[in-house]
């Protein structure tokens, strides 16, 4: 028998703040069910990291990734959903309820959405940090038009840089591509 009471029990924990875990809340919070969501940073997740999003329907001027991440947070706890900043260290699914380990406190849920998204892979070239956002972009359908008339460069031979590149190809003045090999690796198509 676990060591909880029937009061410390969530219906719903999500691991990660982003934009999915927000969502999930706002789902789920709606739905009735007793939500928390735990970030280890700050809310909005990536999405946070940008300047201007301007593919979001219902911003027709953009808006910037941080007010947007307080706007989604909000509406989740608006209908009842908390957020609390711990990084989830340990999960245990098997157990019941299933249990999880943040910052060195336990929560324990019915259910256990896991958001907690994806990292681009770095080059690790110099100034690559401090321009993410302003130059420097890991999302060619997001960021795209921002180069509008530049050029612009695409590192990587695979798939998701063909089609990043062809994508490009119709906003940019010109796009390079820089890989590796001698032939690229993505597939024909
Ligand atoms: C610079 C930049 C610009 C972008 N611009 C656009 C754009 O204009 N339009 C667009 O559609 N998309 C854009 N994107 C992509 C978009 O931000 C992502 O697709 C989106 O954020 C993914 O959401 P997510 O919730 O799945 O994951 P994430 O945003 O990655 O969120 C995951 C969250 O989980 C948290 N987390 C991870 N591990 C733990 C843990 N152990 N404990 C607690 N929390 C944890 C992280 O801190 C993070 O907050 C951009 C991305 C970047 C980096």
């Amino acid at each position: 028998m676990k060591n909880y009471n029937n009061s410390d029990l969530y219906d719903m924990l999500i691991i990660g703040g982003g934009p999915a875990g927000y969502t999930a809340a706002l789902y789920g919070a709606r739905a009735g069910l007793r939500v928390v969501v735990l970030e280890k940073l700050s809310a909005g997740g990536q999405m946070a990291l940008t300047h201007a999003i301007d593919n979001y329907p219902g911003f027709e001027d953009g808006i910037d990734g941080f007010s947007l991440a307080e706007k989604m947070k909000s509406q989740a706890e608006r209908f009842g959903a908390e957020s609390k900043y711990a990084e989830v260290t340990a999960v245990d699914l098997k157990s019941e309820p299933k249990e999880v380990t943040a910052d060195g406190e336990t929560y324990y849920a019915k259910t256990v959405v896991i958001s907690t998204g994806a990292n681009p892979r770095k080059l690790g070239v110099q100034g690559e940090e401090e321009l993410v956002g302003r130059g420097v972009a890991y999302c060619a359908s997001c960021d795209g038009m921002f180069y509008r008339g530049k050029t612009v460069v695409v590192v990587g031979g695979g798939n998701t840089a063909a089609a990043d590149a062809l994508l490009l190809s119709r906003i940019a003045s010109k796009v390079i591509v820089v890989h590796r090999r001698d032939t690229l690796r993505a597939t024909k198509i």
